[in-house]
């Protein structure tokens, strides 16, 4: 997958885009970043990216034209039309059902706004999709950016060492993952539950989903309700003291 970044900030993005996980899998050739310099885009008189806004007001707004320059090299660049994305406090929450369907693009660019946000043609024109990390707002889209792209990234083939790093954790499959446990089995008299180095694998698959439902009970109980619970389910909540219909 290649992910593109328009930014007036692209030292950041790419700083955060180069370590750990992402870093590798980059190396690797499993991902592809590329972070364009916004300023690079503006070719008016002044090289300006930013203006004020028309009907008054406070603070400056992303110009058009730059943003549509730099979407239209991308495109040549990429050989196709990336999905275009703008991080805004107005989008659609992201959630993990989002980004397992972004992570099936080809190619993904997003839009990271600052200011004000951005003259609202040149999204109208090029944007598919606003996304909105939470119901709050920061001074700029690469922090949202950057929790999109990392995200949707680590379900891409190839970038974690094996299926399992993602598919067990939660919000995958509707539910919270299960506690887990390093060593020692013995610290400061806490235990580790006996089942989990028990060898007895059924019985570990069988523990974590418990633990799985039971976590969720606990903490995010209103997630229960999209998930469709089987009899044996609703058994295993009833005998850990939740109720159930
Ligand atoms: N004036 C805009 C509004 O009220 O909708 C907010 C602009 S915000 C100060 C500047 C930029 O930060 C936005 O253009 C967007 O790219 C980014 N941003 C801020 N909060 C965000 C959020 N919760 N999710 C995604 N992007 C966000």
């Amino acid at each position: 997958m290649r992910i593109d970044f328009i930014t007036l900030f692209p030292e950041m993005c790419e700083a955060v885009m180069s370590e750990s996980v992402i870093g590798r899998a980059r190396k690797s050739g499993a991902l592809e970043v590329v972070c364009h310099q916004l300023r690079d885009y503006a070719f008016d008189k002044h090289k300006r990216v930013d203006d004020t806004t028309y009907g008054g007001g406070m603070g400056m707004l992303m110009k058009a034209e730059p943003i549509a320059l730099c979407f239209e090299d991308i495109c040549r660049q990429n050989g196709s039309r990336p999905h275009f994305v703008y991080m805004s406090p107005q989008g659609k929450t992201l959630t993990q059902q989002r980004i397992k369907e972004l992570s099936c693009l080809e190619s993904m660019c997003i839009l990271c706004g600052h200011y004000e946000g951005v003259d609202r043609r040149v999204l109208d024109k090029y944007v598919d999709e606003e996304i909105s990390i939470g119901d709050y707002v920061l001074t700029g889209g690469e922090m949202p950016a950057l929790v999109l792209a990392d995200a949707v990234a680590r379900l891409v083939p190839g970038v974690l060492s094996n299926n399992e790093c993602f598919t067990e954790e939660s919000h995958y499959n509707g539910l919270l993952e299960y506690p887990q446990y390093t060593k020692p089995i013995d610290w400061r008299g806490e235990q580790v539950p006996e089942v989990l180095y028990s060898g007895n694998h059924a019985n570990v698959d069988k523990w974590r989903y418990e633990q799985s439902l039971i976590t969720t009970a606990q903490k995010r109980p209103e997630m229960l309700r999209g998930y469709n619970l089987s009899e044996l389910d609703k058994m295993i909540l009833r005998n850990a003291g939740f109720d159930v219909e």
